[in-house]
């Protein structure tokens, strides 16, 4: 049975209940994040509230509780669910109003949610031969750096993959990349890394800056600048990133190889490094 924490209340999830009323619901006003757990312990938790206090203070929303109470809550949900590695979900909203109206409520009374998954990384199979990719239009609002409960335009995006019989969605705006519909993208050319600059039009990943830190500390040559759609075609390799994927391959984006057509040989050291990193995080219980 999963344990769920909703407005101050341990309890079962499938009992968990908002009312219709709740902003969450009526307009997906809210924030969330998603933090991966291995050995029971979050990971980047730092960094995880401190992205939720910008999308907070982004929606203008306060933050109703403060570094130490999140940690205590996480904790406790971690320490009532099952399994070494989770996922812990966590969401905010605006709370419920007593009539529908886009305007905030004189009294916000949020709504705060917060639950564990067990935590499902890439199957290995997806490591070995990469996976298929499909591109569209970046359709999104112009804050896409707010890591906000609104995630219409990035459910139909990532469907278009489904459709597809793909794993994700590459989002190209004005001729450039911006992310993934639910993941950072990387390229590799001539054996350097390039990645888009984080600003108001991607999210700012946690796992986009574990793969930068771990780029510089072993001598990866990286750029962190726009990157054109013709880079990404013509891409040597091409790596989605996420909380939940951690980093993966795409090997073939619109139907067409990317590179070789398999996983590259920078992938395959950054996937070592990576793993390497959370193994000596986790054992030192940062
Ligand atoms: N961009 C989008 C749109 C996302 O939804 C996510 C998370 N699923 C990411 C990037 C990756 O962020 P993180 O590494 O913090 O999971």
């Amino acid at each position: 049975m999963q344990t769920a924490y909703l407005n101050g209340t341990l309890l079962p999830l499938a009992e968990a209940r908002v009312p219709a009323m709740d902003r969450g619901f009526l307009f997906g006003d809210g924030a969330y994040e998603v933090i991966p757990v291995y050995s029971r312990r979050p990971f980047r938790l730092s960094e995880h509230l401190r992205r939720l206090r910008h999308t907070l203070a982004g929606i203008r929303l306060e933050n109703p509780h403060d570094d130490a109470e999140w940690t205590r809550l996480i904790d406790e949900i971690i320490a009532r669910n099952e399994g070494e590695d989770q996922s812990v979900y966590l969401q905010i909203t605006r709370g419920a109003d007593t009539k529908r109206n886009h305007a905030f409520p004189a009294v916000v009374t949020p709504t705060v949610f917060i639950m564990s998954e067990p935590l499902v990384t890439p199957p290995p199979a997806q490591r070995d031969t990469g996976i298929a990719a499909v591109s569209a239009p970046d359709v999104r609002w112009l804050r896409c750096d707010l890591k906000t409960t609104s995630l219409l335009a990035n459910c139909l995006l990532r469907q278009l993959a489904a459709d597809a019989g793909c794993v994700e969605t590459i989002l190209f705006r004005d001729g450039f990349l911006t992310e993934g519909a639910a993941s950072n993208i990387f390229v590799v050319k001539n054996g350097a890394l390039l990645a888009p600059p984080k600003n108001h039009l991607m999210l700012p990943g946690i796992t986009y800056d574990v793969v930068l830190e771990l780029a510089a500390s072993h001598g990866l040559k990286c750029e962190v600048r726009d990157v054109l759609e013709e880079e990404v075609r013509a891409a040597d390799e091409l790596w989605m990133t996420s909380s939940t994927k951690e980093v993966l391959p795409i090997t073939v984006l619109d139907g067409q190889a990317i590179g070789a057509g398999k996983p590259g040989p920078v992938f395959r050291d950054m996937y070592a490094w990576y793993q390497n990193f959370k193994q000596k995080v986790m054992r030192g219980g940062g």
